[in-house]
């Protein structure tokens, strides 16, 4: 039995939770598993029905599964609010003790002309961003004094090495190939992240360099195939993760998990996009493929994981594309998941 926290949230939230848990219905049949789904309110949903974007009746049904999955929170009806929806996705991560984010950059090879970049047919970019999520600058000491301000930026080795761990795992389940991205020919705290990670290494033995940040930036444009784990602390990681999704061709396409050392948070990368809501045009895959990572992460089902992204490829291979996909057969919300769900029972 598997216990799972579905978090519609908002905007199109909802629409795209809903498709994957179709999916997540016929999983179930398929491979005779048996789950068992709460619903609670979160994000904008939480302040509109317990006036909280975190509320407590959530917490117990998040503290009581076994993962959670998420659509996305947000929208211009909360900007005023006094605890915003995304402060409730930062009190959600913490709750978590999520310290770690993943973000595979997968590229279709149907969306590959979608790209801006000229990517080589037949050549698949595939590779995965483990980043460190609750420390660093966005967590260190801030202050204003007047004319100054300043943010500190911490690591202490505990923090470097639990991620660092996670990337190390993760590599021998993949190419065995690491690139850990730092700024330590300036940054004290960057000395450390290497010092940390190369003595890890010891351990682990898999083929490790390291680079700046500067240089990653290029690099990921220049050469997107020469990486397989990109190891990184919270800044670098949040600003080089949304440069490479863009190589991927939309961002309706792209999943993430934020894990520690329990249950993981399942979510697609984008957000609530309240331009298109409520008119079942939102694109589901980065939803859908989500709930493919929570198979591989929490559940350790990596051949679910797998099955779930051959066909959503087949899928788009066939020609069928939501809105902001320039595929030839445009369809709903829906209408792509009953595609993907035909391919799935064939
Ligand atoms: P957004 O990701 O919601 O939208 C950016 C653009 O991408 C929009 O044009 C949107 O229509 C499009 N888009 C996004 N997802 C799509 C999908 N699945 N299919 C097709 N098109 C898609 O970013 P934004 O507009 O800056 O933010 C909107 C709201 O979402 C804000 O309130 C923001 O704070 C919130 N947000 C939430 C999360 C989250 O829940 N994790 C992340 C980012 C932003």
């Amino acid at each position: 039995m598997y216990k799972i926290a579905v978090l519609r949230g908002d905007g199109i939230g909802p629409e795209i939770v809903d498709q994957s848990l179709r999916v997540l219905n016929f999983i179930e049949e398929k491979y005779q598993l048996d789950f068992d789904i709460k619903y609670a309110h979160f994000g904008g949903k939480g302040i509109d029905e317990e006036g909280h974007p975190f509320p407590e009746s959530t917490k117990s049904i998040v503290d009581w599964s076994d993962a959670v999955l998420l659509g996305a929170v947000g929208g211009p009806k909360w900007d005023q609010a006094k605890d915003r929806p995304e402060q409730g996705l930062l009190s959600l991560r913490k709750h978590l003790g999520a310290y770690c984010n993943l973000r595979p950059i997968i590229t279709f090879e149907a969306l590959k002309d979608m790209s801006p970049l000229k990517l080589d047919q037949g050549k698949n970019i595939d590779l995965c961003f483990v980043r460190e999520l609750t420390g660093g600058i966005y967590f260190g000491k801030k202050e204003r004094i007047d004319d100054l301000a300043y943010d500190q930026k911490q690591y202490e080795t505990y923090e470097v090495k639990r991620i660092a761990k996670k990337a190390f795992e993760l590599s021998k389940k993949r190419a065995g190939k690491i690139c850990s991205v730092d700024k330590s020919n300036v940054l004290m705290s960057s000395k450390l992240w290497r010092e940390e990670v190369e003595k890890m290494n010891e351990t682990y033995q898999v083929d490790l360099n390291h680079m700046y940040v500067d240089n990653a930036a290029m690099q990921l444009i220049m050469n997107p195939y020469q990486f397989d784990v990109i190891l990184t602390g919270n800044m670098f990681g949040d600003i080089l993760s949304d440069e490479a999704s863009v190589l991927a061709g939309s961002i309706g396409v792209l999943p993430s998990a934020s894990i520690g050392d329990e249950k993981g948070l399942y979510e697609p990368i984008h957000g609530s996009a309240p331009d298109i809501a409520g008119q079942d045009i939102a694109n589901p895959i980065g939803m859908i493929m989500s709930l493919a990572m929570m198979f591989q992460n929490s559940f350790e089902r990596t051949d679910i994981y797998d099955f779930i992204y051959k066909n959503v490829n087949k899928t788009l291979e066939d020609g069928y594309g939501t809105v902001d996909l320039k595929l030839d057969r445009k369809v709903t919300t829906r209408e792509w998941t009953d595609q993907l769900i035909k391919n799935m029972q064939s």
